[in-house]
């Protein structure tokens, strides 16, 4: 009796061993189960990634509108001191914000003598009288 007794102990000690472990690796699942929301939690800030990609298309379709009105311009197309027609080989001089073009490679310099009297003349597309 008394044996019998020891085994059933023994055999209700290792049954509620074996519950403490089944009961340690069921709680183990509850736990990894907890990061996983955070995991979720975790997805919607790539998911959020795109949005930035919007602005940056704005952003190019600004740049060349930026570009174009800060760009001077030739302002003539007859040259104001040998009256030829503006020659786009020809470096403009920049005289008040605006580009003056020439038709001779001679009249650049000459253009650097006096800008206020060739300038005015460029900006009527007129060739100042010698
Ligand atoms: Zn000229």
């Amino acid at each position: 009796m008394t044996r019998l007794l020891f085994i059933a102990a023994a055999g209700f000690l290792v049954g509620a061993f074996l519950v403490t472990i089944v009961r340690t690796v069921g709680h183990e699942p509850y736990g990894a189960a907890v990061p996983a929301p955070s995991q979720a939690g975790h997805a919607p800030a790539p998911a959020s990634a795109p949005a930035p990609a919007s602005p940056h298309a704005g952003h190019g379709m600004a740049a060349p509108a930026a570009t174009a009105p800060a760009a001077p311009r030739v302002i003539n197309t007859i040259c104001p001191i040998c009256g030829m027609d503006v020659d786009p080989a020809i470096p403009p001089a920049a005289w008040e914000g605006v580009l003056v073009g020439f038709g001779c490679r001679a009249c650049p310099p000459e253009f650097a003598n006096d800008p206020a009297k060739y300038g005015a003349a460029a900006r009527t597309n007129t060739v100042v009288e010698p």
